[in-house]
């Protein structure tokens, strides 16, 4: 058993790694200050002896002693991390300051939940973990990318300096159940709006793509890669290298809800990425083989079920 803190735990890839970690028989901590997370997501976790939850900004300095931290807090969908882009910063950079200050003091090892968006708009395809990116610093997605990208650059200079014991890992686009039913993301929003009959806001034309991971994917390799030998501190892709342009989601939502909703183009936010795709050679290398193994269709559907009780719950 080992003593594990989840920042950002009661969010949507938070929740399912508590979870997993409770399953697993590990003693967790959930952090999380409910910005976009939400006490209906761990709720049922509270009555374990091995849970415990606390009200708190990473912002601000923490102390716990415990053996592992996952450093997930941030806003992650560009409605909300957009809301308030200071705000949104600081949660990356001083989020990463104070838990890489805990873990130095604890010694504990450190996982990082960074993400595709230190490759920006990608100029090479599928991206590797050796680009560098193509990031605009002053744009709106700015706020995001950068404090990620500043967020990875003290993982570093921690491990460099004080032989802090980090990980990072870069997330690529992930959906599944407890994602916030508002948040903005593509896959939320087109559930939402096909379950209730409502048009399909496609951004531009619809070309753009995404590659989509389930969320027990990436739960298992955010596992995975915690886990993994001292010396591979990545950073390491985990995404799900299936692209699909954000027309054909909305094609595959629409069949699989059997939804009357019309699909409607509407203008694209700017510096929206044309492109992401994985490359995952590193993780399958240095993560036991590790690979997704869930498919769209079988995740969409989990997600919409998920999202259909949520409605008739509220209702
Ligand atoms: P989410 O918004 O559902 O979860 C983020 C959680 O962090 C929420 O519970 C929120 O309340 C909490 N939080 C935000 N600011 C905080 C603060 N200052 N102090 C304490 N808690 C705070 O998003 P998610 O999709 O679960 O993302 C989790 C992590 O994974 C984020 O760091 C995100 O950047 C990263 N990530 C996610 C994706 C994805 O596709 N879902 C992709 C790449 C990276
Ligand atoms: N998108 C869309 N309609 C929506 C929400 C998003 O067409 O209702 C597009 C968005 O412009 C982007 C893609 O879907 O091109 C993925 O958006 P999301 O916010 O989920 O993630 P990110 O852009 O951060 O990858």
């Amino acid at each position: 058993m080992k003593r594990i803190l989840v920042t950002g735990g009661a969010g949507f890839i938070g929740s399912h790694l508590c979870d997993r970690l409770i399953k697993d028989g590990h003693d967790v901590i959930c952090l999380d200050n409910y910005f976009t997370g939400s006490k209906r997501n761990i709720e049922h976790l509270l009555p374990h002896p091995y849970f415990e939850l606390v009200r708190h900004d990473v912002i601000q300095p923490y102390f716990a002693e415990v053996d592992q931290i996952y450093n997930l807090a941030c806003p992650a969908s560009p409605v909300h991390y957009q809301y308030n882009p200071i705000k949104t910063t600081k949660t990356s950079v001083m989020g990463a300051i104070n838990m890489l200050g805990l873990a130095k003091r604890i010694k504990a090892r450190i996982l990082q939940a960074s993400t595709s968006e230190v490759y920006g708009d990608p100029e090479i395809h599928p991206q590797t973990e050796e680009y560098w990116g193509n990031v605009n610093p002053i744009g709106i997605r700015s706020c995001y990318d950068e404090g990620k990208r500043c967020a990875e650059t003290l993982f570093m200079d921690y491990h460099k300096q004080n032989q802090v014991d980090i990980k990072i890992m870069r997330i690529f686009n992930t959906y599944g159940p407890n994602m916030h039913p508002n948040d903005g993301r593509v896959v939320s929003n087109f559930i939402m709006q096909a379950l209730k009959n409502q048009d399909i806001t496609i951004y531009g034309d619809g070309s753009q793509s995404r590659s989509f991971q389930y969320v027990d994917d990436l739960v298992e390799g955010a596992i995975r890669m915690m886990n993994s030998p001292k010396d591979f501190i990545g950073p390491v892709n985990i995404g799900n290298p299936n692209e699909f342009t954000i027309l054909e989601l909305a094609q595959e939502v629409i069949r699989l809800t059997q939804s009357k909703s019309k699909i409607i183009f509407e203008k694209l936010p700017m510096d929206d990425p044309m492109q992401r795709q994985p490359d995952i050679s590193l993780a399958k290398e240095r993560l036991n083989n590790w690979t997704p193994n869930i498919q769209l269709e079988e995740g969409l559907i989990k997600t919409i079920t998920y999202f259909d009780n949520f409605i008739r719950d509220i209702k």
